[in-house]
């Protein structure tokens, strides 16, 4: 039998880290990754036949669980007619056009293969509309790998306590402001000083790469108001919030309207799917309608279009969210009470299908308190949970994803589970 170890021994001789994607390794919270051989509903089986309920979801995109066949069906029927024709096809047309219906600041959108693409256009059309360099992002949000947005950056580059990567050069790095995010008068101060020369602040409207930290009520009001006054536009990076939080994102969920929304993860079903849209005045001037330059070889492509349909279609059911919320909020209560219980400093947080687990007693709403959070106990909590079956995001600074494939007898479960080892955290 193929054994994980034996896989990933291969893995490092073969690719960086063993992997195609940093926060994979398992670096930071030690040992070494599972490989995954299947997945179905809220399970992921390993090479070795052991089965763990998934809370990474892919990172994002398995909201309705692993392997659904209206998605899987939409796959193999597209795959039957080409798998990518290099010409506009019907599907790009009918994607277009969900996105517009279900996202009311979106007039056009343009269709990439992920969220890092679609971070890098919307950047380059802030800069190309309003004619200013200068960007404003917040400190640990991640915004994909782009040079302008790995400067005090989220996910693995926080993880790994690399948060401005090397190799970006110092002349890119300058024209990217950061802001601590919740700290509306550091954001006044910041414009009051650049507002001129600012031509985009970009944030993930819920934070998910730094764990999951809500905006304070009233802060993206602020900054919507901000970016107005200076003429700076307001780009929400929903590529984790998108079709996640709610059905029209988190600027549906906070009734606040972006000049450009960032998605994918949700929106791609599971294929390599990214998209950025935004006021047509503004996304008229992508080329070629307009002189921002921005292309792709395999955008649009007939079969992630029909992964990605599939899924805006299931996601449309009536109570949707609603059922996910709750059964949302049922892990994290359920989570929050057993290491209550256990008399072990924890907190919670959530928005829609979208969690943080931090081991502090405080309400996180800061960077400063989500890193100053107990990282080892995090570790030793996802390394228990791991052996039981249970498989949550392997670093403290990552959110975690509900599918509606976890059912309640799943969240039960999973929540007896971390009772029984918070119970070892203890000792
Ligand atoms: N923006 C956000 C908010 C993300 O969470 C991510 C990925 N985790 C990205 C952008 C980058 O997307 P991708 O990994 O598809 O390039």
């Amino acid at each position: 039998m193929t054994t994980n170890h034996d896989l990933f021994a291969r893995a490092r001789q073969l690719m960086p880290g063993g992997v195609n994607s940093p926060v994979r390794a398992f670096k930071s919270v030690g040992g070494e990754p599972f490989f995954t051989a299947r997945a179905d509903g809220p399970y992921l089986w390993d090479v070795e036949g052991k089965r763990y309920i998934d809370y990474v979801g892919s990172w994002g995109p398995m909201i309705v669980g692993h392997n659904h066949p209206a998605v899987r069906d939409a796959v193999v029927a597209a795959a039957q007619h080409g798998l990518s024709f290099g010409t506009p096809g019907p599907a790009e047309v009918t994607m277009a056009q969900t996105i517009v219906k279900l996202v009311p600041s979106i007039d056009m959108v343009r269709m990439v293969n992920s969220g890092t693409e679609a971070t890098m256009s919307a950047i380059r059309l802030a800069r190309g509309a309003t004619g200013r360099n200068k960007i404003v992002k917040f400190e640990g949000c991640y915004h994909g790998h782009g040079d302008s947005f790995l400067v005090k950056a989220g996910s693995g580059a926080l993880t790994f306590g690399v948060p401005t990567s090397p190799g970006v050069p110092k002349a890119a790095a300058d024209l990217t402001l950061t802001l601590p995010y919740n700290d509306i008068n550091a954001a006044h101060a910041l414009f009051a000083e650049h507002g001129a020369d600012i031509a985009g602040l970009i944030i993930e409207p819920v934070a998910g790469n730094m764990n999951c930290i809500p905006p304070k009520e009233g802060y993206l009001e602020a900054l919507r108001e901000l970016c107005t006054a200076h003429g700076a536009l307001l780009i929400f990076d929903e590529v984790m919030t998108g079709f996640r939080v709610a059905l029209g994102g988190a600027q549906a969920h906070y009734g606040i309207t972006p000049d450009l929304t960032c998605f994918g993860k949700v929106i791609g079903g599971g294929m390599p799917v990214g998209a950025y849209g935004g006021r047509r005045e503004l996304m008229e001037q992508v080329a070629p309608a307009g002189p921002v330059y921005q292309a792709g070889t395999l955008s649009g492509n007939p079969v992630a279009m029909a992964a990605g349909l599939a899924m805006l279609e299931l996601i449309q059911a009536p109570r949707f969210y609603d059922d996910l919320t709750a059964r949302t909020a049922k892990l994290t209560d359920g989570i929050a009470a057993a290491a209550k219980k256990h008399g072990i400093p924890f907190s919670t947080t959530r928005v829609g299908a979208m969690f943080g687990l931090f081991f502090t007693g405080e309400t996180v709403e800061t960077y400063a308190q989500a890193t100053a959070a107990d990282v080892a106990s995090f570790n030793r909590f996802f390394h228990g949970m791991l052996e039981r079956g249970v498989f949550l995001a392997p670093s403290a600074f990552e959110a975690g994803f509900v599918s509606s494939a976890h059912s309640d007898a799943v969240i039960d479960e999973t929540i007896a589970i971390a009772d029984e080892v918070f119970a070892t955290l203890k000792a």
